[in-house]
């Protein structure tokens, strides 16, 4: 197995396309040193000394995160309102020995159904920028993800940053695990919302660890669209509604960590708790 350190992307990019679909990336290798055991590769492209990838740029309220920011390196946007439900994601993946090594891309192309940091990624827009052969394009998340561990990443293409447009209101996200620390999400819940005059009139709800990809669950984010937050029993029936529809929304199965009914229950529940959460956020979060 070769390991190569390019210097530049395209430099990286021309190593992918030498060896198609036998060339691997590696940012932190959390997750790919496993990989490499399973199914090999015949190149290893390390791209941790690219110069501008280690990037995270906030800016009026949108952020750019380079595909070598790890998941600690995050931690200055968690007093971000929306930003925050990013920062949740990377707070709980792993030990801090992970979160030292392990990228928020590196999170995205392992393309995870329970990825913790892709619900949130999902909620809030997020685009990946991507170079290839044929140039750079831009992939929002909804079409990243195709199934378990496969996203629409050509052989070739390389993941530049994460891209996540300015946008009011706040964010945020929870995942339920068996243990606090070193486990895997049962399900996960991302809540973004964005309250005027008391009425929410924008939400969007993404979820993890009930479907063959992260979602967005368009459904739900539509029950919360109108709720007057500052009407207290409206607002309780309004979350239980948004449960309901969630759970008719998802596609879970059983597996190792819980049954497809226990998930589904689960994410009936999360769902109010995290859009509490985010409610609760647009008051006392800093704006970037
Ligand atoms: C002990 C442990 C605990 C963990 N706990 C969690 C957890 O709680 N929650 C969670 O979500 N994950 C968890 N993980 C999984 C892992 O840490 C995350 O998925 C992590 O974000 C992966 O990032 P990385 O930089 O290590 O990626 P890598 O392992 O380097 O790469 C992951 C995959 O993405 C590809 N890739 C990486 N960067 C790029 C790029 N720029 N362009 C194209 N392809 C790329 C690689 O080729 C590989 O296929 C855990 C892993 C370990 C070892």
């Amino acid at each position: 197995m070769k390991f190569v350190r390019p210097a530049s992307v395209e430099e990286a990019v021309q190593v992918l396309a030498s060896a198609p679909g036998r060339a691997r990336v590696l940012a932190g290798g959390t997750d790919l040193v496993t990989l490499l055991a399973d199914r090999g590769a015949d190149v290893v492209v390390d791209v941790k000394r690219i110069p501008g990838l280690g990037d995270l740029v906030a800016d009026h309220g949108g952020v750019t995160i380079g595909a070598t920011v790890t998941m600690r390196d995050l931690e200055p946007l968690a007093g971000h309102r929306r930003l925050a439900a990013v920062v949740d994601g990377a707070r709980v993946v792993g030990a801090p020995q992970t979160r030292r090594r392990a990228t928020a891309v590196g999170n995205v192309c392992r393309a995870s159904p329970a990825g913790d940091t892709l619900p949130a990624l999902l909620t809030l827009s997020a685009t990946a920028t991507v170079v290839g052969t044929g140039g750079m394009r831009a992939i929002g998340l909804s079409e990243f993800f195709r199934s378990p561990g496969v996203t629409a990443l050509a052989d070739s293409e390389l993941v530049t940053s994460l891209n996540i447009p300015a946008a009011g209101g706040a964010a945020a996200y929870q995942r339920l695990t068996y243990r606090t620390s070193l486990d895997l999400a049962v399900v996960g819940v991302a809540v973004a919302v964005e309250v005027a005059d008391g009425i929410i009139v924008d939400a969007r709800v993404g979820l993890g660890g009930v479907g063959p990809t992260p979602l967005l669950a368009h459904q739900t984010a539509d029950v919360l669209v109108g709720t007057d937050t500052e009407d207290p029993d409206a607002l309780a029936d309004v979350l239980v509604e948004a449960g309901r529809v969630a759970a008719h929304e998802c596609t879970p199965r059983d597996d190792v960590r819980g049954t497809a009914a226990y998930r589904t229950r689960a994410v009936s529940v999360l769902v109010g708790r995290v859009a509490r959460t985010a409610l609760a956020r647009t008051d006392t979060h800093d704006v970037a």
